[in-house]
């Protein structure tokens, strides 16, 4: 088997893998970083914008959120159940996490909202209808950041085995493309493989979703459970492991205008015909997806009528699901179209409620009786859940359209268990020499929900881990 030696060994140039590198690489350390894709960056490509507090930027737009805030409200919205000594970590990284990308050339724009109701965390580099991915700028500047400070990068090289011998860390064996592989001799190693969100097995086997079925989530090729699996398979204890969850329609990414109306807070009903909801929490995504998720066949179906549809070309939507508008009412007709050219079974227009109800397959009389309690309520008011009054829109004008909401998600959470110095914690609570987790593989610091009230936060606990394993995998090796 060919042989190689670093100091610190990374396994995965993603966010948290890149961070890490970069951080270890500034205290002269000797670092290889090896990667299952051709590229680095992971889901960081297809992102906007990190989560932080008190940066920079943050401060030059009057933000007052502080991380003393920051960390009490992560920690309530959480019931106090993920590591605080991590969690704090992470909070009080964050802005100068911002500060330290802006320091290498990134241009962040806005410290953003993602929904009205959330709080300005989500540092995005751009915004409007080109901002999806932006973020990608990032992992383009710490990988020439890494490669200025002498990483190397070992590309289409998945890790597959992470040594240790006398309770020690001191390496991993990784698969070249041909086949032949290679030992990686180093005294730590830190895991960052971005947990198993492209997984259907795993998916199914640690929260229960059956991805295609009841799950349509972003399932990026390659995040398969790996890094979770090798530091298990070395004594590393295990979290609690979810998704990313939140609610959209199926395929979201070829219909965004689509998605964007159907998430405004008009009447949500599930296959029974049943509202279930107060839809002016609709902006909240993961809580929506909670909600769906307990319906049956965990979906439900927004419903809203051509004098809504026009009200959001004419004047805007009710609700934005981005602080950074990426998204256009007047675009929904011809997506629509589309959708409904292709058969699509999760799309509906038609001239007669009756019609609507029938085409997508929800109980119909208890449909029509919902219709007219809630048009009835917009009269007066929403006696069920005391949905605010200016949401309250009749459905009454043809022609009538339905949208099915369904879990979706970015992907998983959880699997490592790390402490504060994002060293790996065996089951007996004790530290594993020399091996360290970030990022996705390691996130445990949400209970039963993301903790989206302050958005960027997956992206940001991967850069901020990331950082924090590799300064503390460095002085780990100072120690030895
Ligand atoms: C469409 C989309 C939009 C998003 N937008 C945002 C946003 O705006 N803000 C935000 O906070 N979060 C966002 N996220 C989530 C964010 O991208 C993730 O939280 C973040 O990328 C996690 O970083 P990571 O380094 O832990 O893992 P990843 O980014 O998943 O990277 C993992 C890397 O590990 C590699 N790998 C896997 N197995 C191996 C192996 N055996 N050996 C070597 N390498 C391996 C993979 O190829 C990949 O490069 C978004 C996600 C998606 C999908």
């Amino acid at each position: 088997m060919k042989q190689l030696s670093a100091d610190i060994g990374i396994i995965a140039a993603g966010p948290a893998g890149l961070a890490a590198a970069v951080a270890a690489a500034e205290t002269g350390a000797k670092i290889v970083v090896f990667e299952k894709s051709s590229v680095t960056g992971g889901c960081g490509n297809m992102a906007m914008g990190p989560f932080a507090v008190e940066s920079r930027l943050q401060k030059k737009q009057i933000v007052g959120l502080t991380r003393d805030e920051a960390f009490k409200m992560h920690m309530e919205f959480n019931h106090w159940i993920p590591d605080a000594s991590l969690v704090r970590a992470f909070i009080d990284k964050s802005g100068d996490t911002i500060d330290w990308l802006e320091g290498m050339g990134v241009k962040f724009v806005l410290a953003a909202r993602h929904f009205t109701t959330s709080q300005p965390t989500w540092h995005v580099l751009a915004t409007g209808a080109g901002a999806h991915g932006t973020a990608a700028e990032i992992f383009k500047v710490l990988t020439m950041k890494a490669k200025e400070l002498g990483v190397k990068f070992y590309f289409q090289t998945p890790a597959q085995k992470i040594l240790k011998e006398g309770g020690n860390i001191v390496g991993f064996q990784a698969e070249e493309r041909s086949g032949e592989m290679v030992q990686v001799n180093t005294r730590a190693v830190i895991v960052a493989t971005g947990g198993f969100g492209g997984d259907t097995k795993w998916i199914k086997k640690y929260t229960g979703y059956e991805w295609g079925s009841d799950l349509f989530s972003f399932k990026i090729p390659g995040l398969e459970g790996d890094g979770i699996k090798m530091a298990w398979e070395v004594g590393a204890a295990k979290t609690h492991m979810m998704l990313e969850l939140y609610c959209s329609v199926p395929n979201q990414a070829e219909f965004w205008n689509i998605d964007a109306l159907f998430r405004q807070p008009n009447l949500l009903v599930n296959l029974n015909g049943e509202r279930f909801f107060n839809e002016e929490v609709m902006q909240n995504n993961t809580f929506a997806g909670n909600a769906v998720s307990r319906q049956k066949n965990r979906c439900a179906f927004m419903i809203f009528d051509e004098n809504i549809k026009n009200h959001y070309a004419k004047n805007g939507f009710d609700q934005i699901c981005y602080d950074v508008p990426v998204n256009d009412a007047c675009g929904f007709d011809a997506e629509m179209q589309r959708a409904v050219d292709s058969e699509s079974k999760d799309f509906f227009m038609a001239d007669t409620l009756e019609a609507l109800g029938e085409k997508a397959g929800i109980h119909l009389p208890s449909f029509m009786e919902t219709v007219a309690d809630y048009n009835r309520a917009c009269e007066s008011r929403d006696a069920l859940f005391n949905k605010n009054y200016k949401f309250m829109k009749p459905i009454s004008a043809p022609r009538f359209y339905a949208g099915r909401l369904v879990p979706s998600g970015f992907g998983s959470l959880g699997g490592i268990r790390i402490n504060y110095k994002c060293e790996v914690i065996d089951k007996s609570f004790n530290v594993i020499p020399g091996l360290y987790a970030a990022g996705t593989d390691a996130n445990a610091i949400h209970s039963d929900s993301y903790t989206f009230i302050m958005p960027g936060n997956s992206m940001g606990f991967a850069i901020n881990s990331g950082r924090i394993a590799g300064e503390h995998a460095a002085e780990y090796l100072a120690s030895l």
